[in-house]
C-alpha cells in the first residue's frame, strides 16, 4: 500500500502534456515558466539538440547516395516518398510506412515524425497569421460551425509567440495577412521582384511577399540566452540546425522549459488514453505504454494538454472510453473524429524567363515567396467555389540540366547556367465535412494493442472547382510576367501530403456541435485541453503551426488561471 502511494506520488505532476512537437513544446514551456511541475510525454525517441543532427555537417559527397534515396527505400516507403522533404539527409526523422500502419479507407498520405521535437525538426517554417477573414469563414459561407474566437482574441498571442520564436519577414500591411512581430526579412531575388511588380500592378488585391519564416535573421538577446544563433543561410534546415537558428522544440521551447527546473520529459512513452474519473467528473491522468518494454504506466495531473499532432490526438481521445464517455472523451456532441480537413496542394505551375541574364542569386535563402489569399476576399467574388487559396513558391536559376554531345564538351555544356524560372503552388482551404473522418479501426491494432487509425478523407466539388481556378490563375500570372513554357499541373495527390491535417475535435460555441470552447477547453471535461491541429474549426489557407503556437500559449495562460482559482 505504502509502495503504491509512493509510486503514485512519483507519477503525479501539476500538468501533463502529450507530445513534444510544435504545440506540445509550447505547452510545456508555458506551464513550466508559470511554475507548474510538468510532465511531457513523447512516444518517440530522445533526440538531442545539435548532437543528434547527424547529417547537419555532411557534404553531398559524405552522403552515400549524394542526398538521393536508394530505390529500395523508395519502394518500401511509397507514402512518405511522395513528400519532398523525405531525402537521404532527413530520412531518419520520418516515420517509415511499415513502422506505424494505419488504414486508408480513402487514400491519405500521412506524414509523421515520432521523436522528441516531432515535426518541429522537419517543418518548412512558413509562419503567417490568420486574419479575421479566416475566422469569419464558416459563419459567412455557412459551413462547419462558427468560430468561438476572432482575430482580436489571438492577436496578442501571435505577438507573444512570434517574439519568442523569431519570425523574419516584412510588415506588409495587407488585409488578408495581418502583420507579425518581425525580424529583418530575407530578400527576394530579381526574378521574384519582377514577378511581384507585374502581379501587383496588373491584378487587383494580389500581393507577393517574401514568406514570413521562423528563422532567426537576427538573434536577439532572448534568443541567444537559449543558445540560439543567427541563420547562416545554409538552407539545410531539414537536417536540424546546429546553430539553433530555426524554431524547433529542441532549439527553443525545450531549453526554455528545462531551465525552469519544472520539466520532466519522458520519451518512448506511448499515450494510450486519458483516465477519466467518473466520481470526480474530470480527467485524472493518462495511461502510457512503454514503447520498448510494453509495460503499462499511469501518470496523474490536475490538467492534461493533448498535443500529439491532430490525427494522433483524435486517436487518443477516441481511445479514452468510460461509462460516461463510451464514444471517446468529451464526445457528447458526437463530432469527435468528424470534420477532418486539410489543405489542397494539388496545383503547381512553372515558367521560364529569358530576361535578367546578367544576374544571379547570392547565398542560400531558406524561404520562398508567398501570395496571401485573394479569392472571395475584399471585392473578389467567385461563383464556382467558396473560400480561396494562397500561393507559395520561389524563383531561381540553376544549371542547364541537359545538353547535347559527349565527352569534355558535354561536361562543359552542363556547367552552363540556365535561365531564371519561377515555381508556384496553390494552397487551398478545404471545407470540413461530417463524413471526412479519423476513427479507431474496429479490427486492426498496432504493435502495442492500440487500434490503428482509419482515415476517410477526400476532395469535394468545391475543391475541384478551386483546382480549376488555381490552374488558370497561376498560368495567367506567369504569362502576364513574360514567362514562357508555362507548365501547369494537377498532381491529383491524396490529402495528407500538405501535412496540414486539421479538425476532428473542433472549437465552437455550442457543446452540442463542438468539442472545445473558445479557450481550447473541452466543453464536457474542463481539465482537458486540445491545442494542436485537431482543434481547428476550419482550415484557412495559411500554414497552420503559428496559430497552434498562439492558441497553445493562450490556453495555458487560461488553464493556469483556472487552476489558481480552484476551477479545475
Ligand atoms: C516537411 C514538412 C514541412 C512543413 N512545413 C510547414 C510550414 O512551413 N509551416 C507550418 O505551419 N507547418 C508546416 N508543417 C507542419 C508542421 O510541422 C505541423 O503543423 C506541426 O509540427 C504540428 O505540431 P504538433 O505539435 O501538432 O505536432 P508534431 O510537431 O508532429 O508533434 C507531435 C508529437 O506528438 C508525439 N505523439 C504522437 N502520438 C503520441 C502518443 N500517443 N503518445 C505520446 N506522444 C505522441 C509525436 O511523436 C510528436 O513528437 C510541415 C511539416 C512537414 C513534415
Amino acid at each position: 500500500m505504502n509502495l503504491n502511494l509512493k509510486a503514485k506520488a512519483e507519477n503525479t505532476f501539476d500538468a501533463i502534456v502529450i507530445g513534444s512537437g510544435i504545440s506540445g513544446g509550447w505547452a510545456a514551456k508555458e506551464f513550466t515558466e508559470k511554475g507548474l511541475k510538468t510532465l511531457m510525454l513523447e512516444r518517440g525517441r530522445k533526440l538531442d539538440h545539435v548532437k543528434d543532427y547527424t547529417t547537419a555537417w555532411a557534404n553531398p559527397w559524405d552522403l552515400p547516395h549524394r542526398g538521393q534515396l536508394p530505390r529500395e527505400m523508395v519502394e518500401k516507403n511509397p507514402v512518405i516518398s511522395k513528400c519532398y522533404a523525405f531525402r537521404e539527409d532527413a530520412a531518419h526523422l520520418f516515420v517509415k510506412d511499415d513502422e506505424h500502419p494505419y488504414v486508408q479507407e480513402k487514400p491519405f498520405d500521412w506524414i509523421r515524425g515520432y521523436q522528441v521535437g516531432g515535426k518541429s525538426l522537419m517543418w518548412a517554417r512558413y509562419t503567417q497569421r490568420w486574419s479575421q477573414h479566416d475566422f469569419d469563414g464558416p459563419a459567412k459561407d455557412g459551413f462547419a460551425v462558427e468560430w468561438p474566437i476572432g482575430y482580436q482574441d489571438l492577436a496578442p498571442w501571435y505577438s507573444y509567440v512570434e517574439k519568442f520564436a523569431g519570425i523574419s519577414g516584412n510588415r506588409d500591411g495587407l488585409a488578408a495577412l495581418p502583420d507579425s512581430e518581425v525580424l529583418p526579412p530575407m530578400e527576394m531575388n530579381c526574378i521574384e521582384q519582377h514577378f511581384k511588380g507585374v502581379v501587383e500592378s496588373k491584378f487587383k488585391n494580389r500581393h507577393l511577399i517574401i514568406s514570413r519564416t521562423a528563422n532567426l535573421s537576427e538573434a536577439r538577446p532572448e534568443h541567444r540566452a537559449l543558445g540560439r544563433g543567427m541563420c547562416q543561410r545554409r538552407d539545410l534546415c531539414h537536417r536540424g540546425c546546429p546553430f539553433g537558428a530555426y524554431f524547433s522544440t529542441q532549439s527553443s521551447t525545450l531549453p526554455a522549459a528545462a531551465r525552469t527546473g519544472n520539466l520532466t520529459l519522458k520519451t518512448d512513452s506511448v499515450v494510450h488514453s486519458i483516465i477519466f474519473d467518473e466520481q470526480k467528473g474530470r480527467a485524472v491522468g493518462v495511461r502510457v505504454i512503454d514503447a520498448n518494454t510494453e509495460q503499462s504506466i499511469e501518470y496523474f495531473a490536475k490538467v492534461v494538454f493533448v498535443n500529439a499532432a491532430a490525427l494522433n490526438t483524435l486517436l487518443i481521445l477516441q481511445n479514452s472510453v468510460s461509462s460516461r464517455f463510451p464514444n471517446g472523451l468529451g464526445n457528447d456532441s458526437g463530432v469527435l473524429g468528424h470534420y477532418v480537413a486539410f489543405h489542397n496542394y494539388r496545383v503547381r505551375a512553372r515558367g521560364v524567363h529569358e530576361g535578367f541574364q546578367d544576374k544571379y542569386t547570392y547565398g542560400k535563402r531558406p524561404v520562398g515567396i508567398y501570395m496571401p489569399r485573394f479569392r472571395n476576399i475584399l471585392d473578389d467574388r467567385q461563383t464556382a467555389f467558396i473560400r480561396g487559396y494562397a500561393v507559395s513558391g520561389g524563383g531561381g536559376r540553376g544549371r542547364v540540366g541537359w545538353a547535347d554531345g559527349f565527352g569534355a564538351n558535354l561536361k562543359e555544356a552542363l556547367t552552363q547556367i540556365g535561365p531564371w524560372t519561377i515555381s508556384l503552388q496553390g494552397m487551398g482551404e478545404t471545407i470540413p465535412q461530417l463524413n471526412h473522418t479519423a476513427k479507431p479501426s474496429k479490427t486492426k491494432t498496432d504493435a502495442w494493442g492500440i487500434p490503428q487509425l482509419e482515415l476517410s478523407i477526400g476532395y469535394t466539388a468545391n475543391d475541384e472547382a478551386m483546382v480549376a481556378d488555381m490552374k488558370t490563375t497561376l498560368a495567367e500570372m506567369l504569362e502576364a510576367a513574360g514567362f514562357r513554357d508555362v507548365n501547369v499541373s494537377d498532381s491529383q495527390q491524396a490529402p495528407g501530403l500538405d501535412i496540414h491535417e486539421m479538425g476532428g475535435c473542433r472549437m465552437g460555441k455550442d457543446p452540442k456541435t463542438s468539442m472545445l470552447n473558445g479557450l481550447n477547453q473541452m466543453h464536457a471535461v474542463k481539465n482537458v485541453f486540445v491545442t494542436d491541429g485537431a482543434c481547428m474549426t476550419s482550415t484557412s489557407t495559411q500554414n497552420p503551426s503559428l496559430t497552434y503556437m498562439a492558441l497553445t500559449a493562450r490556453a495555458v495562460d487560461f488553464a493556469v488561471g483556472e487552476l489558481k482559482k480552484g476551477n479545475l
